[in-house]
């Protein structure tokens, strides 16, 4: 098994398993804590402002789940270990950490062993020190252009893949996604970011949103039992060209792939295909 950070396709395809799971007009009776604090401190107004309102959204921003309702929203990291299931009564399971408990008599756990994961709330306005000065979604178009991308990289001696996975440049891609990005794109990650010429960055964009949607799409498609959402257990399901393979044969040319550590990462590439 894989140990990583969600990123932004599990992340996507657990908020898309809780959409279909509380379906339409859901309404939180009550929320249950059990437990002060994750990574952070709960607020302890979070369940006296959420309890009694209906869920009249589930959206994701970067890597955070929110849950929202007309009082405030539900604001939840995953961290490394989180995971949000249905939990009829004697189903409960040692670190579930809080329970939503809907008025149509289903209850919803979220449970987290390592406990990095987050819960707090977030106030209408939409600001949250952990959403403000986060850059743009990567598959949203008119946000995620080559213009801002080239703006960004301009001048910049960082490689390209840190600026890739900076959260302020463009959000929710990681070390998994960013390797496999830039393999698939015929760029190498030590690249200056301010060298990389338009058609390149074009590409890379183009690739990066392609890894991602196939990423959502087969976690998608490979859950059926919610329970099995969370935790990073569906990195099984995903086929990776580049990420944790150095040694063995490029996917495209055969070319035994190498390694280094590059924006902190242990990271792998081809070294034919990638320039
Ligand atoms: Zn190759």
């Amino acid at each position: 098994m894989l140990v990583a950070m969600p990123e932004l396709p599990e992340v996507e395809t657990v908020r898309a398993g809780l959409k279909r799971l509380i379906g339409r007009e859901a309404v939180i009776e009550r929320v249950e804590l059990t437990r002060p604090d994750l990574r952070r401190r709960i607020p302890i107004s979070l369940a006296k402002r959420l309890s009694g309102q209906r869920i009249t959204g589930i959206r994701r921003r970067a890597k955070y789940l929110i849950i929202d309702t007309p009082s405030a929203s539900l604001l939840c990291h995953l961290g490394m270990t989180g995971s949000w299931r249905l939990a009829a009564p004697g189903e409960e399971l040692a670190h579930d950490h809080c329970y939503l408990h809907l008025a149509d008599g289903r209850r919803l756990a979220f449970r987290d062993p390592r406990r990095f994961g987050m819960l707090d709330l977030l106030e209408p306005d939409g600001h949250h020190p952990s959403l403000d000065g986060l850059g743009p979604e990567p598959l949203d178009e008119r946000a995620f252009t080559v213009d801002y991308l080239a703006a960004t990289c301009r001048k910049r001696k960082a490689p390209i893949k840190a600026l890739i996975m900076d959260q302020r440049v463009v959000v929710g891609i990681g070390n998994i996604y960013a390797q496999e990005s830039l393999f698939r794109a015929g760029i190498r990650p030590r690249v200056a970011a301010g060298s990389m010429s338009r058609p390149r960055l074009t590409r890379l964009i183009e690739e990066a949103r392609a890894v991602l949607r196939d990423a959502i799409a087969a976690g998608g498609s490979t859950i059926s039992d919610f329970r099995h959402a969370g935790g990073g257990s569906g990195y099984f399901q995903h086929r990776f060209q580049v990420y944790d393979r150095k040694g063995q044969p490029c996917a495209r040319c055969a070319t035994k792939l190498v390694g280094g550590v590059v924006a902190g990462r242990g990271t792998t590439w081809c070294p034919r295909c990638q320039k």
